[in-house]
Parts: C-alpha cells; structure tokens; sequence
C-alpha cells in the first residue's frame, strides 16, 4: 500500500514571515489525518525559518529546485548538501515552469535526481505534456520520454522511494483540470513504464501525484484513482483552508 502524498508547490509566493504564519496555521488545521503524508515547499528564503517551525511536525519540507553540484562558483545555485542540512527531505525537479522558463531538461533533472538521492533527498519528478502535445495525441509519448529521461540509470530502489508527478501542463493555473479517468490513464502508463524500466517492485511502490488545478473538490475523485497517489498543488496551497480542505479530501 501506498501512502498518499499532498504536495504544496507555492512557487514564487510568501515571503518567510508569511510561510511561518501558514504552516503554524496548517499544523492546526491538518492535526488528527495521520493517513496522509504533507509536505510544503516554499520559495529558498523560507526554508530555514519554515524548517524551525516544522522540526519534528508530520509535515514534511520540500525545495522547488536545486542544482547537482555540492558547492562551487556556480552564482545564484542551491545545492542537495545545504538543503538536506536544512531539513529538506524532498525536492521537487523538472516543473513545468522550469522547464519552459528556464530551460530544465530531462538531462539536467537526470543528473539531479542522481545527486539528490546522493544526499538523501527525495526527488519529486515532474512530467506532463503540453496543450499542443495532447491535441496531437503525442501525450504517451512525450511523458513516456520525459520518464526515460529523467530516470535514467537510476537504482530500481531508489526509484522505488521517489515521487512522480504528473502535471500536464495545460491543467497547471488553468482551472482545467485533467478529468480523473484521463489522469488515471496517464499514471497508470507511468506505472507501467516503471515496471518495464525498473521491474514490478518498484513500480508498485513509486507514488505518483497528479499535478494541476487541484482543489478540494475535484481531489477526491483524483485520488480515488487505482493508480494516483496524491496531488501537487499549486494555487490551492497558498491558503490554509483550501489545502487542509485537499487534505482531508485524500484522508
Ligand atoms: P495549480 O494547482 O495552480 O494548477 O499548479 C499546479 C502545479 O504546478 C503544482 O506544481
């Protein structure tokens, strides 16, 4: 059985005093759901302070990127080394916006992945196909790539260990979200591929996150999907009500 996991991706928003304000809140309002594990991962500055107020909380810390080295001049770069001191226990790679704003790639989320898991952190893998790819029914395909890419050589236990989110990317901040027999199609494919690439143990025991205008009321039905395992989200986890309600919704 896989323990459900519910991601808060806050992307570019809440300033470290803001973050500290809203996971103290989250504590309250997601105490008593023990059947699902939380995570959160705000913006670098606020990681150190966040980390404080969760230190020893079933509420897990997530880093929205990072980059392969240990250290060195590469200006501007966070490494696996600061976060896992930090308290990081995941790191989400490959988003969809990093790849289109800042030119990630199925190679570079590779080499990250490697050093990640190097240092004990859990990748969340982002995949997901773009409006232009669906309509032209290359969905498999691009998202079958973007796997093979993103995974490759990896151990089969450590991708055992890892997350994968699906988010296609015409569903992120769209209101559109993925229909929960389309999103369960996809996972199910990414499944599959696990087990053809890394054998059935670990495709079994991988979770999978759906990833794309989720709210507290379309989760329920998303999660209730044989082969979705939580949710990544982005806008509705800038509020604590709206997340505590997604979290309560996969409990
Ligand atoms: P939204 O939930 O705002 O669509 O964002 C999804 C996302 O990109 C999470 O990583």
């Amino acid at each position: 059985v896989r323990q459900p996991i519910i991601a808060g991706n806050w992307k570019m928003y809440k300033t470290p005093s803001e973050a500290v304000e809203f996971v103290r809140r989250l504590q309250e309002a997601s105490a008593g759901v023990d059947n699902v594990e939380i995570v959160v991962a705000p913006p670098f500055p606020a990681l150190v302070p966040v980390a404080g107020v969760l230190a020893g909380s079933f509420i897990g810390l997530a880093a929205q990127n990072m980059f392969w080295e240990a250290e060195g001049a590469f200006t501007g770069e966070v490494s696996p080394v600061m976060l896992a001191e930090i308290g990081c226990r995941y790191v989400i790679l490959g988003h969809s916006e990093r790849r289109q704003y800042f030119g990630e790639t199925d190679a570079n989320v590779n080499r990250k992945a490697w050093a990640a898991l190097d240092r004990g952190l859990v990748p969340i893998v982002c995949v997901g196909e773009s409006l232009d790819e669906r309509e032209a029914g290359r969905t498999e395909k691009v998202v079958t790539a973007q796997i093979q890419g993103c995974l490759a050589g990896l151990p089969a236990d450590a991708v055992a260990g890892l997350v994968i989110a699906y988010e296609p990317v015409w569903a992120i901040g769209t209101g559109r979200t993925a229909s929960p027999a389309d999103a369960q199609e996809v996972s199910a494919r990414i499944r599959a591929l696990v087990a053809e690439l890394f054998g059935r143990e670990a495709a079994d025991r991988v979770r999978i996150q759906y990833g794309g205008s989720v709210k507290p009321e379309n989760t329920r039905a998303l999660i209730s999907q044989p082969d979705i395992d939580g949710a990544l989200v982005g806008g509705a986890s800038l509020k604590v009500e709206s997340f505590a309600g997604i979290i309560r919704e996969t409990g």
